[in-house]
């Protein structure tokens, strides 16, 4: 086994883009608002806020309050989108429960969407057209391009449909020759198709959920899972412990995943700033 590390790819990332952001005469500019008080999202903020400052990304932090309106959320993502100063636009999600994440996501324009969610962007992918990319899922592809992993041919499963990362893992696995099966929470047989992946990424949000006989001898893991097991750990949909012997290569929890969304951020926000 051989473990996929993140952390170091994707400070390499990080080092490359402030290089070339050093260069730029105007420096991009992320603006990102939160809504309410998550202590996960604000943790989320706080560390796409330090990407920035480290990166030498400019950054302008919004939060609005859990009793703000529909109204004064898109209000504000108007306001940014028609900010010149302002070259990208994150909206943290999810939003507490009585907004429209879906409406608000609207406001912003497809050239400031920095997390790759609008239609358009989905649309491009769909189409194998050049776009903006959703981070955690463009984050997998450059681990398993890192780490030499040809998907040509191989059996892909994504365990995990949502619009964020499933979906959008699934299509770019598609677009690079990989023969790929989605699965989700109606899917019946979950344990067999697992086992016939050559390539298994996993985002359900479900602790250490994928267990060694759901497996293949040899297979690369992907866990994108962020969850806290029973001790208040953090720890994966992958139970990292009882596959890690079977596996060639596999993403740990911490130290995977995570880090290389966070830097994709930056590389988006980066081409977002040069376009
Ligand atoms: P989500 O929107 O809640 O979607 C979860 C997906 O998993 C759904 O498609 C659901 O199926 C499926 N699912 C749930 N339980 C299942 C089960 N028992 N068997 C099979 N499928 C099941 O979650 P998400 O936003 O995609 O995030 C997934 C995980 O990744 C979470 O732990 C999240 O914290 C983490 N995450 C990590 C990063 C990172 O940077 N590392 C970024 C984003 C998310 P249905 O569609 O049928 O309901």
């Amino acid at each position: 086994m051989k473990l996929i590390d993140g952390k170091a790819c994707a400070a390499s990332i990080r080092a490359q883009i402030k290089e070339t952001v050093e260069k730029l005469e105007e420096k991009p500019a992320l603006a990102v608002v939160l809504v309410g008080t998550d202590p996960a999202s604000q943790i989320y903020v706080r560390n796409k806020i330090r990407a920035c400052e480290e990166t030498g990304i400019i950054s302008y932090s919004y939060t609005l309050p859990e009793t703000a309106t529909q109204e004064q959320l898109e209000e504000l993502l108007e306001t940014l989108a028609n900010d010149d100063k302002v070259t990208g636009v994150l909206l943290q999600l999810p939003l507490p429960k009585k907004f429209n994440a879906e409406a608000a996501m609207k406001k912003i324009p497809p050239q400031k969407d920095v997390d790759g969610f609008s239609a358009e962007h989905l649309g491009n992918l769909v189409l194998n057209k050049p776009g903006t990319v959703a981070c955690t899922p463009l984050g997998v592809m450059k681990l398993l391009e890192r780490e030499g992993v040809d998907l040509t041919g191989k059996n892909a499963v994504v365990l995990g449909r949502s619009d964020t990362v499933g979906k959008p893992m699934a299509l770019l696995l598609l677009n690079a020759n990989a023969t790929v099966t989605v699965c989700h929470s109606k899917t019946v047989n979950l344990k067999e198709i697992c086992r016939n992946a050559d390539v298994l990424v996993v985002a359900i949000g479900r602790a250490k959920f994928v267990t060694a006989d759901m497996v293949k001898d040899g297979a690369v893991v992907v866990d994108v899972g962020i969850n806290r097991d029973e001790n208040g750990k953090m720890c994966g949909d992958v139970d990292f412990d009882a596959v890690k012997d079977k596996v060639s290569l596999i993403t740990p929890v911490p130290g995977g995943v995570g880090p290389m969304t966070i830097a994709m951020l930056m590389q988006n926000t980066l081409d977002a700033a040069k376009k």
